[in-house]
Parts: structure tokens; C-alpha cells; sequence
């Protein structure tokens, strides 16, 4: 008798709302195997890429990345990708200027802010190692509260420690909120540390990060080799999950599709406003996800950056004396040789130039915050064309009246957005993240995003590939034991799963 045939499974066909970089790894991963999955992506804007997005300035003769810039090496799965779809990080060096006059204090330099406060510096370093010891309590006590009950200084607060953690972890005036287990990992944990933690300035190292390529391009690419159908400008309005399974999605133009399975890369609150008939858990849950309102100006005022930052200029000495952090990325050595003349050039024109500023308001507002940076240390090609353009965020706008941006000259003004970002409060690592994965999957429907545990990059592609693992997509990158380590802690944390074992069938891109 003849062996049984396995009857060919029918494709699941899957709706992946946005594509930001979430979204699109989702798509990606998925369409590796284009015999099991069939997958169309629903994105809102006229292009993929979400918040990590480009634009053109000068009257079109120059393309920026105006929002998400770069990360650190540590970003493993941003940098697989890359380099499968052909793209090289540039490597940055990380300087970076807080406060001004005597509240003056950088990660390169030593000034009489770190001086004096050199005790508490020292012992903010052992208090940071208890509350990694106690991190699973920790993790519902705002650090504001922890340094309060141990005595820290304001300063110490809100002119370092605050400052520091806001800018890292986009998480802007809500910061004294942060759980300190989370600020502890930022100081000590090894994957996700950005600086050395320094017993005598609290930083005193220039990390080597990297600069995203033009990010337009990089989002085009991947949707066009990859085997998804990319529909842009289609935002979803309405999402019905059917009772006998599968749902039914409908755009703003009242056009609707049925799919087996959905995957929102979208924030919580298009999650909410969008699904029909939410479950109880579904509601409580994504309710908790907090977002506040920020505004962006892109800029070429250096009057306006002389005014509110210390702009002093590091000397030659100095920059020779800073250490750079952390192995080079072997991807980026054969880079390097290429690059090696130009940059040499260009480490002279950018010697001395900080990246990032951040200033602290005054009085009762000492815990908030306004950041800016110079977007030509990030981007190559306006070194080259000796440009220096400025960002600054003006971060929620319950506190608009704090804010300067009528002081930025409107001549110099480039380019102005509105963003909506998640708080890191200690209530996001309470009440939202450990919970997630109590709804992924429920009626057929999957959540990844930064939002989902932490504001970076990093996650948000980890998240997107995580949901498509949950639907049957291997995971792309275990080769590379770091990538597949940060993998298996989202897993644990936000799917409440272990990584399958691969399946036999190989991926179209293995
Ligand atoms: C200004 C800024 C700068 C940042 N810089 C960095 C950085 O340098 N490094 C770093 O690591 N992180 C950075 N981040 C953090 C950033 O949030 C993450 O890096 C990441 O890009 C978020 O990706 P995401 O896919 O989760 O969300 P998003 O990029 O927000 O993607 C969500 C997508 O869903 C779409 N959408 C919304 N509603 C609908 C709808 N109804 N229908 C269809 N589509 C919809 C949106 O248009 C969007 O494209 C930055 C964030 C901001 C805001």
C-alpha cells in the first residue's frame, strides 16, 4: 500500500496593522515562508516605516532621518537586518552635553558638577546594585522614590540621574516615575548598558553607537524583496473578530478583507479605538499603556542652541583622552577601510562636537526636561555638506507653557512634528508588560510594538519577529547567540513562551 499523502495546509492569511519597524519585521519574518502564510500589510502613512522615517529638508536637497537615529551594537536584530538587506550602519561616538553653567556636566569631560557631587555619584553605584539583587521588587518602586528615601540630592536627581535615563529611554518628563529596576538595567545590565557606570562622574566613556542608514530607503527595500503585500495609506477603522474565527478588517474608505489572523504593530490606543468587540482582559490591559504628546522642531538656529545648552567645544586633548566603550562591530571593520580618509577628515571637522543636549527646567518644573542634538553627528552627509541641523523635543504638552520653541527662529525652522510617545512609569512594568501575554493570541489576535516592553528600536523589531514565531515562522536569527538570548527574554516576558524548536521547512531566505 501506498505511504498516505500529508494534505497540503491551507495558507493562513494574516493582516499586520502599521508598518513601522514592528510591523515590518512581523511582515518580513512571515513572508519567508510564502507556503504557509499569505500577508498584506495595512499602514496608515504613504510610507512604511513608522516613527523610524525620513524626510527632505533645505527644499528637498537633503534627506534626513528625522526621528529614529541609531543604537548600539548591542542591537543585534536591527543589524542583522540591515545586513541582509544589503544596508551599513555608520558608527557614532556618543557625546553628550547636560545642563548648563554650574548644573554643566558631559560624558566626556570633568566639570564641578561631578566634583562635588562625587560622594553621592559613588553611592548611587552600591544602591544600584541592590536594587538589581532585589530587581522583582524593585520593579513597582519609582526610582524618585528610592533616591528620595536614601537622601539623594536634587541635584544629583534631577540634574544627572534624570536627564541621563530620559534621553536613553525616551522616557522625557516621566522619568522620576521609571521603576528603578529599570533604571538599574540601564546602568548595569551588560545587553543593554550604553555607558560604563563611573564611580567618580557617573560617565566618563564615549560609547560607540551607530547611525542608521537613510531609513526610507531601508523600509522600501525590505517590503519590496520580501513576499508581502505593503498597502499604504489604508488605515484600518474597524476590526471584528467572528465568532466561528478569523477576522474581518475595514479600512477608512469603507473597503472591508477577512483574514485568519491579525497582528496590531500599531500603538494601544489605535488598538482600542479600532477593535469592536474587545475582550474584558483585552480592555483593562491596554488601557494601562500611557501616551503623552511631544513636539519636534528640526532647526539650524545655533544661536538658540548657544542660548539653552552648553555648547562648549571639547579640545583635541580631551577627545583623545575619551575611551571608546565596547569591542568595534566586525561588520563595520571593512566599512571602516573604506571610509577610513573621509572620516579621518571628518573626525576633525566633528572633533569636540557634542551629539546630545539636554537642559533641566528651573524651580518647582526641576523634573523636566528639554533635549536636543545635532543631527549632522549622526548623518555623514551633512557633515559633508557642513551642515550642523538641530532637533529639539519639547516633551508633553500639558506642560506646553515650559516650553521654548517660540524662541527658535522661524527662518531657521526646517521641519516641525507632533508625535504621541508611551511613559516608561513604573505602572507600564506593572500593570502592562508582565500581563501582555495574557491577550497575545486571544481570538486570533497578536500585539508586537515597542510598546509592548520598551521604547527602542531593538524591541520593536524583537516584537515583530516574536508574533510571527507565536504564528509559525521560525526565528530567523538564531545563529547569532546574543540576538537569539535578547529573543528568548522577550519570548519569556511578553509571550510567556519559550522559542519552538524550527520547524523542517526551510525559510525562503535560510
Ligand atoms: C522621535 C523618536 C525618535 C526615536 N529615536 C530612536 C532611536 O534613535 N533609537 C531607538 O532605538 N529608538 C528610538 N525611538 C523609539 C521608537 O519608538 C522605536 O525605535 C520604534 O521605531 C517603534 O516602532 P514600532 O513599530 O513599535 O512603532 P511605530 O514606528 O510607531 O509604528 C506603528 C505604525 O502603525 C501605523 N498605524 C497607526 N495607526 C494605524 C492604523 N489605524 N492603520 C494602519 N496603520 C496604523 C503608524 O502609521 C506607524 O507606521 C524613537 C522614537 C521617537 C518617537
Amino acid at each position: 500500500m501506498g505511504q498516505a499523502q500529508a494534505k497540503p495546509q491551507p495558507k493562513k492569511r494574516v493582516l499586520v496593522v502599521g508598518a513601522g519597524a514592528a510591523g515590518t519585521a512581523c511582515a518580513w519574518s512571515l513572508s519567508r515562508f510564502p507556503g504557509r502564510f499569505e500577508v498584506e500589510v495595512w499602514e496608515a502613512l504613504p510610507v512604511p516605516g513608522g516613527v523610524a522615517s525620513s524626510c527632505t529638508v533645505k527644499d528637498g536637497q537633503h534627506v534626513i532621518n528625522d526621528q529614529v537615529q541609531g543604537g548600539a551594537p548591542s542591537y543585534r536584530h536591527n543589524l542583522r537586518l540591515l545586513e541582509l538587506f544589503g544596508f551599513k550602519p555608520t558608527p557614532v561616538m556618543m557625546r553628550i552635553a547636560f545642563g548648563v553653567g554650574d548644573k554643566q556636566w558631559t560624558n566626556h569631560s570633568p566639570s564641578e558638577l561631578t566634583s562635588r557631587l562625587q560622594p553621592e555619584i559613588a553611592r548611587f553605584g552600591r544602591v544600584l546594585r541592590w536594587i538589581s539583587r532585589l530587581e522583582p521588587i524593585f520593579v513597582f518602586v519609582p526610582i524618585d522614590r528610592v533616591l528620595r528615601w536614601l537622601r539623594f540630592s536634587d541635584d544629583f536627581r534631577y540634574q544627572m540621574v534624570f536627564p541621563l535615563v530620559a534621553l536613553f529611554f525616551g522616557t522625557g518628563n516621566q522619568t522620576p516615575h521609571v521603576s528603578a529596576a529599570v533604571i538599574s538595567r540601564v546602568f548595569l545590565d551588560p545587553h543593554l548598558r550604553l555607558f560604563d557606570y563611573c564611580p567618580q562622574r557617573l560617565l566618563n566613556s564615549v560609547p560607540e553607537m551607530f547611525a542608521f542608514p537613510v531609513l526610507e530607503e531601508v523600509w522600501a527595500t525590505i517590503a519590496r524583496k520580501s513576499d508581502f503585500k505593503l498597502c499604504c495609506s489604508r488605515p484600518l477603522a474597524r476590526l471584528r473578530r467572528l465568532p466561528g474565527g478569523g477576522v474581518m478588517a475595514t479600512d477608512t474608505a469603507g473597503v472591508t478583507a477577512s483574514f485568519d489572523e491579525v497582528v496590531y504593530g500599531c500603538d494601544a490606543e489605535t488598538v482600542l479605538r479600532t477593535m469592536e468587540n474587545p475582550t474584558w482582559l483585552e480592555r483593562r490591559l491596554l488601557r494601562n499603556v500611557r501616551y503623552y504628546t511631544d513636539f519636534c522642531l528640526t532647526h539650524e538656529d545655533a544661536a538658540y542652541m548657544a542660548e539653552m545648552y552648553d555648547m562648549r567645544p571639547g579640545t583635541k586633548q580631551q577627545q583623545q583622552q575619551q575611551q571608546p566603550q565596547g569591542q568595534r562591530q566586525e561588520q563595520w571593520a571593512e566599512q571602516r577601510q573604506e571610509q577610513q580618509g573621509r572620516q579621518q577628515q571628518q573626525e576633525e571637522q566633528r572633533c569636540g562636537k557634542d551629539n546630545y543636549f539636554v537642559r533641566t527646567y528651573g524651580g518647582a518644573d526641576r523634573d523636566k526636561i528639554e533635549m536636543s542634538f545635532n543631527l549632522s553627528t549622526y548623518q555623514p552627509h551633512l557633515q559633508e555638506a557642513d551642515l550642523d541641523i538641530y532637533q529639539t523635543y519639547y516633551l508633553d504638552a500639558q506642560n506646553r507653557h515650559l516650553w521654548s520653541d517660540s524662541k527658535v527662529d522661524p527662518s531657521k525652522v526646517l521641519a516641525s512634528r507632533w508625535m504621541r510617545q508611551f511613559a516608561h512609569t513604573w505602572t507600564h512594568f506593572a500593570f502592562w508588560v508582565p500581563w501582555v501575554r495574557f491577550i497575545q493570541g486571544t481570538r486570533h489576535t497578536w500585539y508586537c510594538g515597542s510598546y509592548t516592553m520598551v521604547n527602542t528600536q531593538e524591541i520593536a523589531v524583537i516584537s515583530g519577529l516574536a508574533a510571527a514565531e507565536r504564528l509559525g515562522a521560525d526565528y530567523p536569527f538564531a545563529h547569532d547567540p546574543l540576538a537569539a538570548q535578547q529573543f528568548d527574554t522577550f519570548m519569556a516576558v511578553v509571550h510567556g513562551r519559550r522559542r519552538r524548536r524550527p520547524t523542517t521547512a526551510a525559510a525562503k531566505s535560510d
